[in-house]
């Protein structure tokens, strides 16, 4: 199945709704929470984490990733963005980097009170990925230790 049946969707953005609570966005005041999903059934949350030094925050979806990874857990299924005005799709950055984990990840979010569910390659078509680095380099296939 491409995508997550609505159920499982709509308790993934909750979990990104809790992990949002956490937030720490004293400059933007825009907290983001995010969810994700593995492959064993574990959800791991994250959320915004920004810095005086602007150009230094993080994202909620690189933070849950982040501590997925930290966890042993590179086998994701699907992520989900919560935000309060309801229009949490990832940025460019974030799409990058959840690609990078594979293509058919699904990642769900609200637009408006339209709950959307897109592939990670439907987000980010033609994108920069390991079969990339694998074909021009030979380096970055699934060892995931170099
Ligand atoms: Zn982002």
């Amino acid at each position: 199945m491409k995508y997550l049946p609505d159920s499982e969707a709509q308790q993934l953005i909750e979990e990104a709704k809790k992990a949002s609570e956490y937030t720490y966005s004293p400059y933007s005041n825009f907290p983001v929470g995010a969810a994700v999903l593995t492959g064993d059934g574990t959800i791991i949350r994250g959320t915004n984490v920004e810095n005086a030094s602007y150009g230094l925050t993080i994202c909620a979806e690189r933070t849950a990733l982040g501590h997925a990874v930290s966890t042993g857990k590179t086998n994701v299924k699907a992520i989900a963005v919560y935000c309060k005005t309801n229009a949490a799709a990832p940025c460019g950055a974030c799409r990058q980097f959840i690609i990078e984990f594979g293509n058919d990840i699904v990642v769900v979010f609200m637009h408006g009170d339209e709950m959307v569910q897109q592939t990670i390659q439907e987000l980010l078509p033609f994108a920069f990925t390991k079969e990339t680095m694998a074909a021009v380099a030979g380096i970055g296939d699934k060892n995931s230790n170099p």
